[in-house]
């Protein structure tokens, strides 16, 4: 169950503009490169000029279609572009080319990991729709001559926006909702997922209720760029509607902005309802049909799912779920797991590694891990001289380190470092003997079962060996030679 907040379940659903990778516009020839001089990528169709007309750009149809798959979504056989009616500057033919009634991609769903206290659970995500749709221009507000132009250049830019079910009930779950779908638009390729440039941009609709009651009114945060922001956002604005609420006020609907200097949301303005936009289907555009021959070509050219794969991941190497999930997080990842599990054909310690030394060193350095020092090759090596017991975990650690900072391979940092365990037996009964004589307190204590007494004779004899004695070795040794 969700938990709640100050007596309250917190209700949130998520409305994403992927922007589609497609090199011109939905509707146009117009480039939909980042960052050219204003105006110099919107031609006349973008501009509204009278008597152009849109033609569908058939690769963000592809795009929408390989995301239906990637969410296993009903693909329309048959959608339609809607007209949705407002008038803003940065709107020149003052409606929107969307999808309304019927859009391409229909249900479907997301799921992923997310670690509540000290347990991680699976959450699903029911998506209830994806359609296609373009993106208005901008208003440019230029201090310096006080005045205000408009650039047209993000005029028809293809889009996909993605709506879900209110299902989610924390901010952690709308955040862990967001980086899934933002793998899955990227992991396909329909979206290169930049969120600074604006190419990933979610709104979250939130509102609090008391347990048990229907729905609250919402209030819609809009285009959160940042994992960071979205969570920030959230939290204030469950607080200010808690606090509203406690107040004895009500919640009227509306669309807020967050301030990321303030950390507060602020209402632009109230909210309109479907009916304001007086959407009816756009008389310019035939309906949008997709054979299912063209579904089942899209399907057999797309690549692995990041689902299926983590689900080869727990068959063929064995991997609980938990860790195939976090290793296909992105494909280069993946591609570094396996490659390091094929080469030392130990696929749970590679994981472990992977997850553990290699992504902590990857974070604090901010490194993808194309960047890796350490390539599979070399930690399949290291792995490689932990399962054949040349040297101990903790050895391990240190010859990482070393692989790191490039300062040589496994097995010349294990020579230059002197960390090879001592496996010679002989060597180690005789320091074992040694340490047994010395303390024969301990000794006694052990056989009148006292377990704990061997620690003060493990230590020693780690010591003596100057740290390389195999643990489990020293362990079996001693018992043999205690007589237990
Ligand atoms: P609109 O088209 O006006 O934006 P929708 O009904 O399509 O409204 O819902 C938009 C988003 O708001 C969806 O993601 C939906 O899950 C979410 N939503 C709807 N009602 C609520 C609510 N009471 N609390 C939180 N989220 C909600
Ligand atoms: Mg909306």
């Amino acid at each position: 169950m969700s938990q709640l907040v100050q007596g309250y379940e917190v209700v949130i659903g998520f409305e994403t503009h992927a922007q589609l990778s497609t090199h011109s516009k939905i509707f146009s020839r117009a480039s939909v490169a980042f960052g050219a001089e204003p105006n110099t990528q919107a031609c006349a169709v973008d501009m509204a000029l009278p008597g152009t007309l849109p033609v569908m750009n058939v690769g963000a149809v592809e795009r929408a279609i390989e995301f239906g798959l990637a969410v296993n979504a009903h693909i329309a056989e048959r959608s339609i572009f809607a007209r949705k009616n407002y008038f803003y500057p940065d709107l020149p033919k003052g409606y929107q080319i969307s999808q309304f009634e019927i859009p391409v991609v229909q249900g479907g769903e997301v799921t992923f990991y997310l670690e509540e206290g000290k347990e991680t659970v699976r959450k699903t995500v029911r998506l209830e729709r994806a359609h296609l749709e373009e993106d208005a221009g901008k208003s440019l507000h230029e201090d310096f001559i006080g005045q205000s132009g408009i650039d047209l250049n993000r005029a028809g830019t293809p889009l996909l926006e993605i709506v879900t079910q209110p299902d989610m009930r924390s901010s952690a779950e709308a955040v862990a909702y967001a980086k899934e779908l933002h793998k899955i638009v990227t992991w396909v390729g329909i979206c290169d997922g930049n969120m600074q440039e604006g190419s990933f941009r979610c709104d979250a609709n939130v509102s609090v209720r008391k347990p048990g009651q229907p729905l609250g009114t919402r209030r819609e945060i809009k285009n959160l760029n940042s994992f960071k922001f979205m969570q920030q956002a959230i939290d204030y604005e469950v607080r200010w509607q808690i606090d509203q609420l406690e107040d004895g006020h009500s919640i009227q609907q509306a669309t807020v902005l967050f301030d990321p200097d303030t950390g507060e949301t602020r209402a632009m303005r109230t909210k309109e309802d479907a009916a304001d936009y007086r959407y009816f289907p756009d008389p310019d555009l035939p309906p949008l049909v997709i054979g299912r021959d063209w579904v089942e070509r899209v399907k057999g050219e797309m690549a692995e799912l990041p689902r299926v794969m983590a689900e080869r991941f727990t068959r063929d190497y064995a991997l609980p779920e938990y860790d195939a999930t976090q290793l296909t997080q992105s494909k280069a990842v993946a591609a570094y797991f396996e490659a390091t599990a094929k080469a030392c054909d130990q696929a749970k310690l590679a994981s472990n590694w992977i997850m553990g030394e290699v992504s902590r060193r990857l974070n604090a350095s901010e490194l993808a891990i194309e960047q890796a020092p350490v390539s599979a090759a070399q930690l399949a090596a290291l792995i490689g001289r932990i399962s054949d017991n040349t040297i101990s975990n903790n050895a391990a650690r240190q010859v990482f380190e070393g692989l790191w900072n490039g300062e040589g391979d496994v097995d010349a940092l294990i020579e230059a470092k002197g960390l090879k365990q001592m496996n010679d037996t002989g060597e180690l009964e005789k320091i074992i003997d040694e340490v047994l004589a010395a303390h024969p307190k301990n000794v006694d204590e052990f056989k009148a079962g006292n377990a704990k007494a061997l620690n003060g004779l493990v230590g020693p004899i780690m010591k003596a060996s100057k740290g390389k004695a195999n643990p489990a070795q020293v362990n079996a040794l001693l018992m043999k030679k205690l007589g237990a």
